[in-house]
């Protein structure tokens, strides 16, 4: 397999709109008492609702969808997203085995004591 690194950056480049967190369909009761919605043998919540899910400086931020224009460009941002994951990690991949080209990565080095090195920064 040939690496080709401008072609991934402009695969990458091609993701927009971009939306990380994930989406969620929804069907919910309302708050009037009498509303099919909450029939006892058949009750048949409204929907669907979409909430997006998404985290921002470790905070979970939701927000509620229509279907609509919006909507779709969500869904649109989060599968490009996935793929930036994917190609990120492609590239990633490639560009640390260059870094390594020369040697082997040490095995010696616990999952903890990594772990424990990068809080340090
Ligand atoms: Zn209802």
């Amino acid at each position: 397999m040939t690496f080709s690194r401008a072609r991934t950056w402009q695969q990458l480049m091609k993701l927009s709109p971009l939306c990380s967190g994930s989406l969620h369909e929804q069907y919910l009761p309302c708050g009037k008492a009498k509303c099919c919605c909450h029939d006892k043998d058949e009750p048949k919540p409204h929907g669907p609702y979409y909430l997006w899910v998404r985290r921002i400086g470790g905070k979970q931020v939701n927000r509620t969808l229509k279907p609509g224009a919006e909507l779709e460009r969500v869904r649109q941002g989060i599968s490009n997203y996935r793929k930036m994951q994917e190609l990120m990690g492609e590239l990633l991949t490639q560009e640390e085995g260059l870094v390594l080209e020369g040697g082997r990565a040490s095995v010696g080095e616990s999952k903890k004591n990594f772990k424990k090195r990068l809080q340090r920064r």
